[in-house]
């Protein structure tokens, strides 16, 4: 991939998304297609053929997606299933159109059954039944990485699918009630530490295990992908390693200084007991996870993006 390659990113404004725009910016890559939902509407096929057949990018890392949490998932069904198709057939059939010399599809690794042994093998996917919460959104993120390897059976399209686990990092959504585990903890336990409060209130039993990656090394992740893998196969990114949400919530206790009281709310679900992925194909091309645990939530406890706006939207 040359410098100068032109690389849509879509999806540029989400957490992945601007991670692998500030990695590629970083590697020197300068000539990135970007637009805002507003600017183009991905779930529009016409706007999306048009687009391409103006643009027409070298490279595109499809980004983009409907997302949000378990709340939000079973609540818009039809929306977490029909945009995601639309987005992805849509970038998809344009990219084979204008011969884009190679796709990055982010996949999800809630699109596994809910029961996959563990750790997680990419060999896995529809071996059983999925988490009923988010199966609108899992079918959609399926259906496009059956197109990935459609496109490149029939029409040998260099379309490659990666599955992050659990991601954190700058971008992360802080709402309360509708975040994912780590940012509700972080935000929590640093407003405790901050304010003197005497108890966090933990949901379930803390005795689930988690795997997180920072945003930033799935960026550097997709980079790698992008200038060493061309195969068919989807491939995890993640660490390999995992704790549980009690001693998730403890380590960011420790390095918050907080001396209160972490409270388990077993009132609350406790989700999939376990969910790893397996990260062998990942490690064999060549990629290895840089940034540990603590010093990611140490960079995200210093930047306190919760404090911001963006923490709102
Ligand atoms: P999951 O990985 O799809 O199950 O989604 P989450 O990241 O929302 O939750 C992971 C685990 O963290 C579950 O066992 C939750 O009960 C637990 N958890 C503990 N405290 C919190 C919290 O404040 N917010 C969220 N979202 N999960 C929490």
């Amino acid at each position: 991939m040359e410098k100068n390659a032109k690389i849509y990113v879509a999806g540029h404004r989400g957490m992945a998304g601007s991670a692998i725009v500030r990695r590629l910016q970083q590697a020197g890559y300068h000539n990135l297609v970007l637009r805002t939902s507003k600017e183009l509407d991905l779930r529009n096929q016409a706007a999306v053929a048009d687009f391409f057949a103006e643009e027409k990018p070298g490279y595109v890392v499809l980004a983009a997606a409907k997302v949000g949490g378990i709340v939000a998932n079973n609540t818009y069904r039809a929306d977490f299933l029909y945009d995601n198709l639309m987005i992805e057939s849509n970038v998809l059939e344009q990219a084979r159109v204008h011969g884009v010399q190679k796709l990055l599809y982010l996949g999800s690794s809630c699109i596994y059954p809910k029961m996959a042994p563990q750790p997680i093998k990419e060999e896995y996917l529809l071996t059983g039944p999925l988490e009923p919460t988010n199966e609108p959104y899992a079918i959609a993120k399926i259906a496009g990485l059956k197109l990935c390897e459609a496109y490149h059976d029939q029409h040998g399209c260099r379309f490659i699918t990666v599955m992050p686990t659990n991601l954190y990092g700058p971008g992360d959504n802080y709402h309360p009630e509708n975040s994912h585990v780590m940012a509700a903890l972080l935000r929590k336990i640093s407003e405790a530490a901050a304010l003197g409060r005497p108890q966090v209130e933990v949901w379930g039993t803390g005795k689930p295990y988690r795997e997180f990656l920072h945003v930033d090394d799935l960026a550097d992740a997709c980079l790698h992908l992008l200038l060493h893998y061309d195969g068919r196969d989807p491939i995890n990114v993640g660490t390999g390693e995992d704790l549980t949400i009690r001693e998730l919530a403890e380590t960011i206790a420790e390095l918050t200084g907080y001396q209160g009281e972490l409270v388990f709310d077993t009132s609350r679900p406790d989700g999939t007991p376990r969910k790893l992925l397996d990260v062998s194909r990942l490690h064999n091309l060549g990629w290895h996870h840089r940034i540990e645990l603590r010093e990611g939530i140490r960079h995200v406890l210093e930047a306190a993006e919760w404090h911001t706006d963006a923490a709102e939207v």
